[in-house]
């Protein structure tokens, strides 16, 4: 049945009762034009930024910009075409080497977003009469893939690598298995060596959605699965993203030769859409040397990562596991974690209230997230008024 305009205002009035309303905060400009850390000028009031997943500060980075306008002289403004018609550049191509380089695979092949390449993998390499298994708190876009691809989706407990092994070894139809490799709302590591042999054994496909893991983890960066040493016989699919540590925009899959040349020919997502801009390509291919080649962004990173754990811990603070630069504050309502967000932003400090759906009801929490660009004094800073606010109980 058609939705009515009433029936609009009441699922609306609905979010709103239930806090779960979203809105959007209009940044004015990137504080000192991007020479100033991680500050920002949101509507009218100057904050740190503690939730972005610029983790390298290479969004700001002086030469990634510069690499833009060259490129879209050369190139255009816009692609002009999807990548099999007229919109594959010099830079996309050269991109692509790149990010097989960086990832020790045997290619890759550029996506416009990491949402549409999880749709485009998925679909590709499951369907109909077969089945996917997910990590319970994948991304929304692994789940909307295995949903979109007509396979029965099975998800998991969460890091439950043995329940995994057992859905494994019961069905004889799993055509692929999903992980994020880095949780993106728990900041935790999936358990990529003990799901990667029970899929070898299987002969299912294990794709690793690495968004928050590449340029942040392992060796030169490469990420979660380079962390836990498998190669692309283990992990066949390695999703990767631009937008997050990279800095920029876009995505990718790395993987053996004919893997990609068949996501190329039948990747729905990659198929029916416009290339990503040339000169995003261009400012991706700088900003990925900087990745590989600056150690320091990464051990800063770690350092602050220590910094905040530390101080939160001796503060009284209820952590959780997290290795990574996203520390969650699980707090459980989403009126508490929308009353600490605002309360935070009088401080100072910027930091989104994640709330249901995006995490499981009564799991409402703030999603910290550091970046190279921070300073010592803000993230102490930022342990003090969390601390004080919690310890001031809830309005
Ligand atoms: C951000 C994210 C995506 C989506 O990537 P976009 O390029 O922003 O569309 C996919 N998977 C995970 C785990 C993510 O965190």
């Amino acid at each position: 049945m058609r939705r009515e305009p009433e029936a609009l205002s009441a699922a609306l009035a609905g979010l709103a009762a239930a806090e779960r309303m979203r809105r959007r905060r209009v940044i004015e400009r990137v504080a000192g034009g991007g020479t100033e850390g991680a500050r920002v000028i949101v509507e009218g009031r100057a904050l740190v930024d503690f939730c972005s997943n610029d983790y390298l500060g290479l969004a700001r980075h002086p030469e990634v910009i510069a690499a833009l306008a060259p490129a879209a002289v050369a190139f255009g403004a816009g692609s002009g075409a999807a990548h099999l018609v007229s919109g594959h550049s010099a830079h996309h191509h050269a991109l692509e080497e790149e990010l097989a380089a960086f990832t020790g695979r045997e290619r890759a092949l550029l996506f416009s977003t990491g949402y549409m390449a999880n749709l485009g993998t998925i679909g590709a390499f499951a369907g109909r009469g077969e089945t996917v298994l997910e990590d319970r708190l994948n991304h929304a876009s692994l789940l909307d893939g295995a949903r979109l691809s007509g396979a029965r989706l099975l998800r998991y407990a969460h890091g439950d690598a043995a329940a995994a092994q057992r859905l494994l070894a019961e069905r004889g139809d799993v055509a692929l298995l999903a992980t994020d490799g880095v949780f993106s709302m728990d900041g935790d590591l999936a358990p990529l060596a003990a799901l990667a042999a029970p899929c070898e054994r299987a002969r299912a496909w294990l794709l690793v959605d690495d968004a928050h893991g590449l340029g942040v983890l392992g060796p030169g960066g490469r990420g979660s699965v380079a962390a836990a040493q498998l190669d692309a016989a283990a992990v066949p699919l390695l999703v990767g993203t631009l937008g997050k540590a990279f800095g920029t925009f876009g995505a990718f899959v790395a993987g053996g030769r004919d893997t990609i040349e068949f996501l190329l020919q039948q990747a729905r997502t990659y198929i029916y859409t416009t290339a990503l801009p040339p000169a995003v390509a261009a400012a991706t291919r700088v900003a990925l040397r900087l990745a590989a080649a600056e150690e320091w962004r990464r051990a800063r990173l770690l350092e602050l990562v220590a910094r905040f754990r530390a101080a939160a811990a001796a503060a009284g603070l209820a952590l959780t596991a997290s290795p990574t630069p996203i520390q969650p504050l699980i707090v459980g309502a989403p009126a508490t974690a929308l009353h600490l967000s605002a309360a935070l932003a009088e401080r100072g400090f910027w930091v989104t209230a994640i709330r249901p759906p995006t995490v499981p009801d009564g799991t409402a929490r703030l999603r910290i997230t550091l970046s190279a660009l921070h300073r010592d004094v803000e993230v102490d800073a930022l342990v003090a008024a969390l601390a004080e606010l919690v310890a001031a109980g809830p309005h």
